[in-house]
């Protein structure tokens, strides 16, 4: 059985920090901070730290998550590694919702305080604690737009709780909500590890690469913008004619880099295949991001042809 528990976030739209009242939001814009506020803030260590407060005092119990064999300890406590942390809150829109999630967390089971400036709230005086810890690449926001999949307030789900142990209360209602929802972040998953494979070369060239929240929308929209480019322009260097079937046999079989024509920022520009997106060889895309703006296909090409007419470019 999957560990997994989850964890009522207040309505925020990035989890970065204070950030200006929402429709859907009250708290922390009204009482000035809240544990989760930092939920999705990128620390400079790789990870995130999430807050979850647990009535009365903060403790969340382990042994409702795993096995008490499964609980290790290190200098902040006792914790449970590897578990799913499913994030909800209630939307302005949907009731609630899930809103993120945390993969392979370490769950601690007092809160910690360790004054990191980072989390400090001015307005308390104090420093927001954590008590979910997970790498930044196994953490998930979702934009607004994609917080629809629902999770019942009622009997046998999250209710009112701030935490809920799914595993820990044998419970019909409670296995479907918990499976209906791993389906989804699964699905999730999969749409974000299909856009970061096909966004990756220009992502390496791609100023904001990383920053800001793609929906699964777009994720979907540019894997199949990508996939559909492949399909019309081929596999063949647009700028140098390279063919890397032709030179590495099957290893180098449907390899290709599709640059796009207009650099990306965060992905939320709509891309057409057939006039945005071209296959280019990895030699002459990093030549093309090689200066501010990029050099076009066009300006590329008469390098080339220069150095070839004029014998600059000499192979053995
Ligand atoms: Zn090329
Ligand atoms: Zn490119």
């Amino acid at each position: 059985m999957n560990k997994v528990i989850f964890c009522r976030s207040t309505w925020m739209d990035k989890y970065e920090g204070i950030e200006p009242l929402t429709t859907g939001g009250r708290h922390p814009q009204t009482a000035g901070w809240a544990n989760e506020m930092f939920n999705f803030k990128k620390e400079v260590d790789g990870c995130y730290y999430g807050g979850v407060w647990v009535m009365p005092r903060g403790h969340i119990d382990l042994k409702k998550i795993a096995d008490k064999r499964e609980i290790k300890s290190d200098i902040n406590g006792e914790y449970i590694d590897e578990v799913l942390v499913v994030f909800v809150s209630s939307s302005p829109l949907h009731g609630q919702v899930i809103i993120g999630y945390y993969k392979n967390a370490k769950v601690y089971a007092k809160p910690i305080d360790n004054a990191n400036p980072t989390r400090f709230v001015e307005s308390k005086n104090l420093f927001a604690s954590y008590n979910l810890v997970c790498k930044i690449e196994d953490g998930l926001l979702l934009s607004v737009d994609d917080r629809t999949h629902k999770i019942p307030k009622g009997r046998g789900s999250i209710g009112q709780k701030h935490i809920w142990y799914p595993n820990f209360y044998d419970n019909n209602d409670g296995a479907a909500v918990r499976d209906s929802a791993l389906e989804y972040i699964e699905r999730v998953e999969r749409v974000t590890d299909d856009y970061n494979d096909l966004m990756q070369a220009e992502r390496v060239f791609s100023e904001g690469a990383g920053r800001g929240i793609v929906s699964i929308q777009t994720k979907e929209r540019n894997a199949n913008a990508i996939k559909e480019a492949k399909r019309i322009h081929g596999y063949k260097c647009c700028v140098c004619g390279f063919d890397f079937f032709n030179m590495y046999g099957d290893a180098g079989n449907q390899k290709i880099v599709i640059h796009h024509l207009i650099q990306i920022a965060d992905g939320e520009r709509v891309t057409d295949p057939t006039t945005d997106l071209v296959p280019v060889c990895d030699n002459c895309h990093a030549i093309i991001h090689k200066k501010r703006p990029m050099y076009t296909i066009e300006e590329v090409r008469k390098i080339i042809n220069f150095r070839w007419e004029n014998g600059l470019c000499i192979r053995k």
